[in-house]
């Protein structure tokens, strides 16, 4: 499918384009697409095993195991130790994931630390290992091609949105496209840890624009403005992630007032899991 597909939404009286890199794959989508690009490239016989690590409902989880599963690589995942509510579960990120064939292993969460400091130890020539969320140098040839993508638009567009965990995609995509503001928001701790990690791969540079949400927001926990943003948007026409979007959507709605290209960063498979959460925190409030 082409990968310049663009929708135009209304929203709160005020117009967005959505560069839509959410619909190449329900699985492996969004900026994880980007971000996975130098391995989605790679040939096949290049490569037998990919090790990562991280949270169990990660959608970069989920996007290297349908990447895996069609490069038919061997997937090891290592995680924390995991509830037996969520080992039951039929519904989100582990359960897709595990489906397309992932090797998930449980970590002692005392050694875990240790644990994937080791990781990168004795590893052979076709074993590759993606970091925590896919926050990678490697990550930058992905963004350059979207930042083309965006370029060659014919679109009028006066910044660029696009939100924040590691900051990985928000930092190389400004990195590669210096003549435009890129707003993003901390999904994923506060400014502060944003910054150092951003650091952590490169300077950041100036049209790099990072908002303050109004709210401290911690990540994956409910908030009714957060499901009541996602509901608009998709009745506007396009569904976004209850994570990762609706902080930013709250912040340029709030504080900003340019025609704004925003890059759906993909996520919408783990709505279903999030959805069932807001429905039953509904339910206890009602019996209360
Ligand atoms: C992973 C993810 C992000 C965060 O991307 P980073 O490059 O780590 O900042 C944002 N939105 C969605 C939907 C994601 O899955």
């Amino acid at each position: 499918m082409s990968t310049q597909t663009l929708s135009k939404i209304i929203l709160e009286g005020r117009e967005f384009l959505i560069k839509r890199d959410d619909l190449f794959d329900p699985y492996l989508s969004g900026n994880k697409f980007r971000k996975l690009h130098t391995l989605i490239n790679t040939p096949k016989q290049n490569l037998k095993k990919i090790i990562s690590y991280g949270g169990t409902q990660s959608n970069a989880m989920l996007a290297l195991a349908k990447l895996c599963h069609d490069k038919e690589w061997e997937f090891v995942y290592y995680t924390k130790a995991i509830s037996a509510t969520l080992k039951k579960q039929k519904v989100g990120n582990l359960f897709l994931a595990l489906g397309l064939g992932m090797h998930h292993i449980e970590i002692d969460d005392a050694l875990y630390r240790d644990f994937i400091a080791t990781l990168r130890l004795n590893l052979d020539a076709k074993t590759f290992i993606v970091d925590q969320g896919g926050a990678d140098r490697s990550a930058k040839e992905g963004l350059a091609v979207l930042a083309e993508e965006i370029r060659s638009l014919d679109e009028e567009i006066e910044a660029i949105a696009t939100p924040s965990g590691t900051g990985t995609t928000a930092l190389y995509l400004a990195l590669a496209l210096p003549e435009k503001i890129v707003y993003t928001v901390p999904c994923v701790g506060d400014t502060a840890y944003l910054q150092e990690q951003m650091s952590a791969l490169h300077p950041i540079p100036e049209n790099l624009i990072i908002l303050e949400p109004k709210k401290k927001y911690h990540f994956a926990k409910l908030y009714p403005e957060f499901l009541e943003i996602y509901a608009k948007l998709l009745e506007s026409g396009v569904e976004f992630d209850l994570l990762y979007a609706p902080s930013l959507w709250l912040s340029l709605l709030e504080e900003k007032k340019e025609k704004v290209l925003y890059v759906h960063s993909g996520g919408v498979s783990g709505n279903e899991s999030m959805l069932e959460r807001y429905r039953a925190k509904a339910a206890r409030s009602r019996k209360n």
